[in-house]
């Protein structure tokens, strides 16, 4: 469970997560949790057919299919070592005046602050309360359900993150730890609507048609109702306090088809800290634009290549999810 008390989506990173464990000096401690390794990504995009992308090309050939809340709950837990002061606290409000920030968690306290890192994801909550707003490019939501995993070992793409496309979106799934497996359904949020995707009775009927996330689920039944997760690319636009620094999906938010969201977040805090110390430690406030020249041409970058990724669908011409895709390319 996260800090809300909500089941979190299970997540597949790729092999490139490991330099930025180690910098963090977490490496070890991850090894120790667990999590499932995984070699390849295996996907029937632009054709029926099933495709293996391994890893095995990469300098660091192996992937992994995270336990999410074990995972933040390792980083949690270092930081603690670290010496970081960790508060069970929701913020409220956040202001920034004369030079401070005054953030009210409520019932847990008001703490002063000469600089503030938010890190409250896809809410970007202290950015909001600073006039900042996230932008967004589209309108992908998820509806996500958790299965007993019961697949075949020997099935392709079994262990792996499996990725189909269909006429109205496309599908994923991968093995998670704990002998779980997570499946979504990625969609425009009206076309969510239009296909009732929030309603398990619906969302069985359109797993039904699928023929690879079909198989590899081997008759395990679901273990709840849908959940609805925004996805849409979204990026902050506008300019807040020096002393506010957004990372993770507070900042930028991609597309979960390209697996990068959480060694995003992990670059941008390795970033966003090096500008801090330096206008803290060395009053040298230059670190704040390069963070933010590399932050947008990151997403500028990213936008690109999912671009031409969602290029190499054409099957479904007639679809709006498509078009949506191939209009802004
Ligand atoms: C369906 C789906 C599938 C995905 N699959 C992948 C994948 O396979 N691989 C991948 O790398 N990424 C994936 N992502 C993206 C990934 O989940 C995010 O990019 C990543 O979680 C961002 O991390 P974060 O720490 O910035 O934000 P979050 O993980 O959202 O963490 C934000 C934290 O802030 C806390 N918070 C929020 N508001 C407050 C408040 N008011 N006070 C105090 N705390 C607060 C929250 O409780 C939470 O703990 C997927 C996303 C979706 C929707």
């Amino acid at each position: 469970m996260g800090r809300d008390g909500l089941f979190r989506v299970g997540e597949s990173v790729p092999p490139l997560i490991k330099p930025f464990l180690e910098h963090l000096g977490v490496w070890q401690a991850f090894l120790r949790d667990g999590h499932c390794q995984s070699f390849r990504t295996v996907s029937a995009w632009g054709s029926p057919e099933l495709i293996s992308n391994e890893f095995f090309l990469s300098a660091h050939n192996t992937g992994w299919r995270l336990d999410r809340n074990r995972f933040d709950a390792m980083l949690l837990e270092e930081a603690k070592q670290k010496g970081t002061t960790i508060l069970n606290a929701k913020i409220n409000s956040a202001c920034h005046d004369s030079g401070q920030w005054r953030i009210d968690c409520g019932e847990s306290g008001v703490y002063t602050a000469r600089c503030v890192v938010d890190a409250t994801g896809h809410s970007a909550l202290v950015s909001r309360l600073a006039g900042i707003k996230p932008v967004n490019y589209d309108r992908l939501v998820a509806s996500t359900v958790y299965f007993e995993d019961k697949a075949n070992p020997n099935l392709t793409g079994a262990d792996a993150a499996l990725i189909g496309s269909f006429q109205q979106g496309w599908w994923y799934t991968a093995a998670t730890p704990g002998n779980r497996r997570v499946v979504a359904l990625m969609t425009d949020a009206d076309v969510a609507h239009r296909l009732r995707a929030n309603r398990l009775e619906e969302w069985m009927a359109c797993l039904a048609e699928t023929t690879h996330i079909k198989a590899v689920l081997h008759n395990s039944q679901p273990l709840g109702p849908p959940q609805l997760w925004p996805a849409s690319s979204r990026l902050l636009q506008g300019k807040g306090p020096q002393s506010l620094i957004a990372v993770g999906d507070a900042y930028s938010r991609f597309d979960p088809l390209s697996s990068q969201g959480i060694i995003k977040a992990l670059r941008s805090a390795i970033f966003g800290s090096y500008a801090l110390a330096d206008w803290m430690l060395r009053s040298d406030s230059s670190g704040f634009s390069r963070y933010e020249a590399l932050m947008q041409s990151e997403f500028a970058s990213y936008r690109n290549t999912l671009r031409n990724f969602y290029r190499e669908e054409m099957r479904w011409p007639d679809s709006l999810f498509w078009q949506r895709r191939h209009e802004q390319s």
